[in-house]
């Protein structure tokens, strides 16, 4: 994958799967902003950290019209930010549901309206969501991060249609991870964990380069003929 001269954006991109697919496009020759709420500091001259909260459409304006002060381009977006609250539907705060689809479900939304206008004026960009195996299956415990998820797959779908209206080469895919070995998942106890790797065909989780390296593939010019498409990457798991 050579992503020499480009720009990429990733949402969440200080931590875990984000983080993997921050250090990747690095590799791969990306100038890359990671972004998140919490700083972090980077190694590389090529990665630059900028404040992010999805939640809010002002940050996102934010860093799109920062980033083109200095680009003049974004080439892509992969919309990585993402959150669970875990409680079975009962015992789930109106509080903690809302937090849950801001982040997931709008905060995509928003970082892509923000950005998709750039890219099909441009003629051409990759943008890749960030799903889920919850989101496919559901889980017991995760009825937020679940509806976040599936409705990321409609956001996705509609929009590899609108923004291939004018025929701009715009790409839109979402990568449905199984679970990865991230911070995301520490508190599970490992008992379900231990349960979780047996539903998979390769009977373990997930590296979080895993899911990166599938992430920048899609991002890449290598992937020109696919859009609007599901990815899964769960050890074949079947919750
Ligand atoms: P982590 O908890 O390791 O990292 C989450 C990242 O998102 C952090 O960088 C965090 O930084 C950032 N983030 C959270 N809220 C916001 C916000 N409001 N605005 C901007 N950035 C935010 O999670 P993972 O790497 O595990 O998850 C990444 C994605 O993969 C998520 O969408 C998750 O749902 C999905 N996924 C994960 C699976 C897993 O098993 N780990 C399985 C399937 C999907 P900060 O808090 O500083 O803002």
């Amino acid at each position: 994958m050579n992503f020499n001269g480009k720009v990429a954006v990733v949402t969440g991109g200080t931590k875990g799967i984000g983080l993997a697919t921050v250090k990747l496009l690095d590799k791969s020759g990306a100038k890359v902003y990671a972004c998140a709420r919490n700083r972090i500091e980077f190694d590389s001259r090529n990665i630059v950290f900028h404040h992010l909260d999805v939640t809010s459409i002002d940050s996102c304006k934010e860093l799109f019209n920062d980033i083109i002060s200095i680009e003049n381009r974004i080439d892509v977006l992969v919309a990585n930010a993402g959150i669970t609250t875990d409680a079975l539907t009962v015992n789930t705060s109106e509080e903690d549901f809302d937090r849950v689809i801001n982040t997931n479900l709008k905060g995509i939304y928003n970082i892509v309206k923000c950005m998709a206008s750039h890219m099909e004026n441009n003629g051409k960009g990759s943008i890749v969501t960030i799903g889920s195996i919850v989101g496919e299956y559901g889980n017991t415990g995760q009825v937020s991060y679940a509806a976040s998820k599936a409705g990321i797959v409609g956001m996705t779908k509609t929009w590899a249609k609108e923004f291939a209206r004018k025929g701009a080469q715009v790409r839109v895919n979402c990568v449905s991870p199984g679970y990865t070995k991230t911070d995301m998942i520490k508190t599970v106890p490992e008992s379900l964990i231990n349960k979780f790797k047996d539903l998979t065909m390769l009977k373990r989780l997930a590296e979080p380069e895993e899911i990166a390296n599938v992430i920048a593939f899609l991002s890449s010019d290598d992937a020109s003929y696919i859009t609007g498409a599901v990815i899964p990457v769960d050890g074949g798991m079947r919750l």
